[in-house]
């Protein structure tokens, strides 16, 4: 399908990753209707997109949590699955962008911990894991095997954030990814916000590891300023900032929001 701004590819059955601008955006399709985890920024809408590919109507958008690139296509939906903490910020364009360009009156129903989407024999399943974000929830596709987890199990994950929200402990990333193991035996592959598509679940295993280094007094090192992302941001503080790579993993992390469990 040719279009300006949105690419797309099957990634299993009934399932593509579509990217445009902003964050990776899934669409998950059942037997009744689909829906698109995550749905970037783009000024175009990703809603229409979708439905060129899939066979059942695609009305539903779920956000993994509330940062604007992965929202800003929310308002070409009907309605948005997310976290009640996402609500707080997921109407409200990173400052560099055109707020004009971007819907915000559309319903959002709040998901908690064990909450369900039901696409119609296929089922997603809400799991929370705050770190990255105080908002982040996870999906689970119990059918496909996929775990989506947005930015918290990627190809890089950044434990310090810079909007007005608490400052993440790797300690609490740690414990969000023994909360995704004790569901092992339910998944196999990892869907991340912006880099990992379909990874190996052991990945989950290996940030674990990763915060237990960081933990255990181990340091990365120096902080390089990623070139991703808008403008809007800048790091304050970079000499506590830390990047521990280790294996296939690599965590941004605050020296300061360390704690010794
Ligand atoms: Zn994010």
């Amino acid at each position: 399908m040719a279009n300006a701004i949105f690419r797309s590819r099957p990634i299993c059955a009934n399932t593509w990753l579509i990217q445009g601008d902003g964050s990776n955006s899934y669409l998950l399709v059942g037997d009744t209707c689909g829906v698109v985890i995550d749905t970037g920024f783009a000024t175009e809408s990703i809603q229409a997109y979708a439905q060129t590919l899939a066979d059942r109507p695609v009305a539903m958008a779920a956000n993994t949590h509330g940062h604007f690139d992965h929202t800003g296509g929310n308002g070409w939906f009907a309605r948005a699955y997310m976290s009640a903490q996402a609500l707080e910020i997921a109407k409200t364009p990173y400052a560099s962008l055109d707020a004009s360009k971007y819907p915000t009156a559309y319903p959002v129903t709040v998901v908690g911990d064990g909450d369900t989407i039901d696409l119609g024999n296929r089922m997603l399943e809400v799991i929370e894991i705050p770190a990255h974000a105080p908002s982040s929830i996870a999906f689970l596709d119990r059918r496909e095997r996929i775990m989506f987890t947005g930015d918290e199990v990627d190809a890089r994950v950044m434990l310090y954030w810079i909007q007005d929200e608490p400052q993440p402990t790797v300690e609490q990333h740690a414990l969000n990814m023994e909360k995704l193991l004790k569901r092992r035996e339910e998944f196999d592959f990892v869907c991340g916000g912006h880099e990992r598509v379909m990874a190996a679940a052991s990945l989950v295993e290996e940030y674990l590891e990763n915060d237990r280094r960081i933990m255990s007094g181990i340091e990365g090192g120096p902080m390089v300023l990623p070139d991703i992302g808008p403008a809007d941001f800048h790091l304050y503080q970079i000499e506590f900032k830390r990047v521990s790579v280790f294996k296939g993993t690599s965590v941004g992390y605050d020296l300061r929001y360390v704690r010794n469990r």
